[in-house]
């Protein structure tokens, strides 16, 4: 069966424009289709020989594709995040970098790789203060220019996983995105919406603005019009060609360190964007290196859970929040879903101190996930959660150089975690018919990245840097260092039960992502919901802040009016009411069931809802 999809969409409108006098009438649409079942947003799918969730029904039609060829789940996670790249370039691509784990079928064990950006050499720990001052610039402009652009790390990472447990040839699994960015997709409602939202942001940007402005006046590209990327086509086929040295050495890399080090800049506070400018060098290119990462592991109530390791704050935090509620047996108290959740934000609360106080690139600082990850520090560390209070916030973070699991310890000293992450990014789960899973995590920061498009070349580079803590003290794990890797939340996380893969999942969302992993663990796992209800439930996230970031949902739902009233919790309404910004995450998660069947889920309303595919429907 051929890729279809927004693909298709964009086809099926060109041939509608055509006799119709260029107006476009009845637009096709991303979210409607034909009776194929690669045309629609199905948030799950249930069958056979392998399976994808994403947020976009062409990435996902292309990891079909591309598994029906007879490539394995490593084969379509790069297809498909090559297609993000085209129909989601404000959440990722080239230009950016992420976290890929994967469960091996045949050794039955879970590998990861670390495609984290890195700070140039020449990185300035002052990166993103104002001259003269103490003090940061507004984030806008940080991230608005040259200085906060990492090394990407996403093309290598791509390379990696194909050369360590692909099938196909890179140039094989970039061909559907290849089409995609050369046909066009169907612009819709949430695309042109992004647009906008980062006009200002775009405009100081030649490149970027013939690309994603080209309107009179510089619109966004109107809803239903067909959004062709040949830029990035050329790009990506010469990357099919040549390898992904020719993104890190040759002409490729010379174009980007220039246009980092050439974006418009400004050091004027008063000028809200561009800010300062970058100072990449092709050397910077050549020596990046994505890293092989042991991933973090917990066994949470019989359940082996694999996450990504430092530099991301993924594996640890979640990891040791499920070590803090192992210690309740939280399935005991099912029946009382404020008790549950009242146990969940606590333990969050308490691993977000211990995060920030602790995490770093371990290349750089002595991160200690051994003790983090310990059950004996997770049994003392719940010994501060009152089972009927909310902690006041901040709690303070526990002292890994000394604990016993005793409920005695007077804890070190108080450590807040001041959050300047965004809130985009994108994942993708993939399986495939031998058992192999890829839970892949990746980002370019904020949704638009840094604003700025390497000209001829399609792609938006990263703001990664941006993730640092932009104030410099020396006892910072996340410090600017030059070539360090910012920290990151990105918390792709596969369970294996028995060690056979039980569940896979993972989502984009700053250091939101970290509960919405957790959150989502503790409805299927403890509350015993489907993974589709798990992961459709209204999230909340306390992330050691006075008040407690909810989805709307989740604050006038009982439990939520309980947690309120009775516990005294804190709610804060997740970003502007009426806005995306006011949902949490976008999870996307494989279940395997019994006898090779698996269950897709992707979100079935947050960002107009994902899209889950199997190679074989079944009930
Ligand atoms: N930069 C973030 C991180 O690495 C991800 C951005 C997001 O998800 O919005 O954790």
């Amino acid at each position: 069966m051929p890729i279809l999809g927004r693909r298709l969409a964009a086809i099926t409108a060109a041939l509608a424009m055509s006799v119709t006098t260029g107006a476009l009438v009845s637009p096709a649409s991303a979210h409607s289709g034909s009776s194929d079942d690669n045309t629609k947003k199905m948030p799950t799918a249930t069958g056979y020989g392998g399976a994808v969730s994403t947020v976009d029904v062409d990435a996902s039609a292309a990891a079909i594709e591309v598994l029906r060829k007879g490539g394995n789940a490593v084969d379509a996670a790069v297809a498909a995040a090559a297609t993000l790249g085209v129909t989601e370039p404000y959440s990722a691509g080239i230009g950016g970098g992420g976290y890929f784990v994967y469960y091996d079928a045949k050794s039955k064990k879970v590998h990861t790789i670390d495609g984290r950006e890195t700070a140039p050499a020449a990185m300035p720990t002052d990166a993103f203060i104002k001259p003269g001052t103490a003090e940061a610039f507004a984030f806008k402009k940080q991230a608005t220019s040259g200085i906060s652009v990492g090394v990407p790390g996403t093309a290598a990472t791509w390379e990696r996983a194909l050369k360590r447990w692909g099938s196909l040839s890179l140039a094989d699994v970039l061909d559907p995105a290849i089409d995609v960015a050369t046909d066009g997709f169907v612009v819709d409602e949430t695309f042109r919406q992004q647009t906008l939202e980062n006009k200002d942001r775009f405009l100081p940007f030649e490149a970027t603005r013939e690309l994603f402005l080209p309107g009179a006046d510089n619109d966004a590209p109107a809803v239903g019009s067909t959004f062709k990327n040949k830029d990035l086509a050329q790009t990506y086929r010469l990357l099919a060609k040549e390898g992904m040295d020719a993104f890190y050495e040759d002409e490729l890399a010379d174009e980007i360190a220039k246009t980092v080090r050439n974006a418009p800049s400004s050091l004027d506070p008063m000028v809200p964007v561009p800010g300062p400018a970058g100072v990449m060098t092709t050397e910077d290119l050549d020596d990046y290196k994505v890293l092989d990462q042991k991933p973090t592991h917990v066994d949470y109530r019989g359940y082996d859970v694999y996450g990504m390791a430092p530099s991301s704050s993924g594996g640890t935090t979640v990891g040791e929040a499920l070590n803090i509620l192992e210690t309740f047996g939280l399935p005991a108290l099912k029946d009382d879903k404020a008790k549950v959740l009242h146990h969940y934000l606590e333990a969050s609360a308490l691993a977000f101190a211990d995060r920030a106080k602790y995490l770093g690139d371990p290349a750089f600082v002595d991160v200690p996930v051994k003790q983090l990850l310990d059950p004996v520090f997770g049994k003392e560390r719940a010994c501060e959660i009152d089972p009927l209070h909310a902690a006041e916030k901040p709690v303070p973070a526990g002292d890994v150089a000394d604990y016993n699991g005793a409920c005695d310890v007077e804890p070190a000293a108080l450590s807040d975690e001041k959050d300047s992450e965004n809130i985009n990014t994108t994942n993708l789960t993939v399986s495939d018919k031998w058992g192999n899973v890829v839970e892949y995590t990746l980002t370019i920061e904020q949704t638009g990245g840094s604003g700025i498009v390497v000209p001829g070349r399609g792609f938006i580079l990263n703001n990664e840097l941006t993730d640092f803590s932009p104030v410099y003290s020396e006892t910072d794990p996340n410090r600017i260092q030059p070539g360090k890797r910012p920290r990151s939340s990105m918390s792709p996380t596969i369970v294996l039960k028995d060690d056979e893969p039980f569940l896979a999942l993972g989502s984009p969302g700053g250091s939101t992502i970290i509960t919405t992993v957790l959150q989502t663990l503790i409805n299927r796992i403890d509350l015993g919901m489907s993974i589709e209800k798990a992961l459709a439930a209204p999230r909340a996230s306390q992330r050691n802040t006075a008040n407690v970031t909810a989805e709307q949902a989740f604050i006038d739902a009982e439990y939520g009016q309980e947690l309120a009233s009775k516990y005294g919790h804190k709610f804060a309404a997740a970003g502007d009411p009426g806005t995306s910004a006011a949902e949490i995450g976008a999870a996307t998660a494989i279940e395997f069931l019994n006898d090779n069947k698996v269950r897709a889920v992707a979100e079935p309303v947050r960002r107009g809802g994902g899209s889950a595919m199997v190679v074989k429907p079944s009930h």
